[in-house]
């Protein structure tokens, strides 16, 4: 049996500010700029059964995919479900966003090698491939998160913005461009706010 549980402690889920929206997510905290809320919840096969079966959340389903292809759409379970979207982009402070699937290895610092055959250097948690898949903070994260694209003061409310190239991208089942790829590397290079963890 699946279990899932929102354990992102940094929000709160209230009453939108936005005119009709339902609930929506807080923070509690500060949130830096280039922080992320994982986007967590279980994993359908994109146009399968269990995908047909859960049609009730369409609405609410990411795209999601370790390798560029969105052969999986993520039916949310916690936070990112309910992050409401707002009607001006200027009120918008996150934005979805993919994550590497691996990062460079923290034990060895990505020194760890092979060649020809031998370790130059093994640290014993990448072994060897210098690399590792990126630590989760929730076990049911996939690759897209909300980034926050801005600081977000304590007690704001968490606003994305419509995605719809993303959005259509997810409706095909295309995969993601190198183009997108190129977009997201380029923000990692920035190193800010401690997400050069996340680079290779
Ligand atoms: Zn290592």
């Amino acid at each position: 049996m699946v279990v899932v549980e929102e354990t992102d402690p940094r929000f709160y889920v209230a009453e939108s500010k936005l005119p009709g929206a339902g609930f929506g997510v807080f923070t509690k905290v500060k949130v830096n700029k280039g922080d992320f809320l994982e986007i967590i919840g279980v994993c359908v096969k994109f146009g399968g059964m269990a995908d047909k079966c859960t049609h009730y959340a369409n609405a609410y389903k990411f795209a999601a995919e370790p390798d560029g292809q969105f052969v999986h759409s993520l039916v949310p379970m916690g936070l990112g479900g309910i992050v409401n979207q707002a009607n001006e982009k200027s009120q918008q402070n996150v934005a979805i966003m993919h994550l590497p699937e691996t990062v460079r290895c923290d034990t060895c610092n990505g020194t760890c090698k092979v060649d020809n055959g031998t370790f130059i250097a093994v640290c014993g948690k990448c072994e060897g491939k210098g690399m590792m898949p990126r630590p989760k903070r929730n076990p049911h994260a996939i690759r897209v998160a909300y980034v926050a694209i801005r600081d977000i003061e304590p007690g704001e409310e968490v606003l994305g913005n419509y995605n719809k190239k993303l959005g259509q991208m997810a409706a095909d089942g295309t995969s993601w461009t190198s183009e997108d790829q190129e977009e997201w590397d380029k923000f990692l290079k920035r190193k800010l706010y401690g997400l050069e963890v996340l680079t290779g």
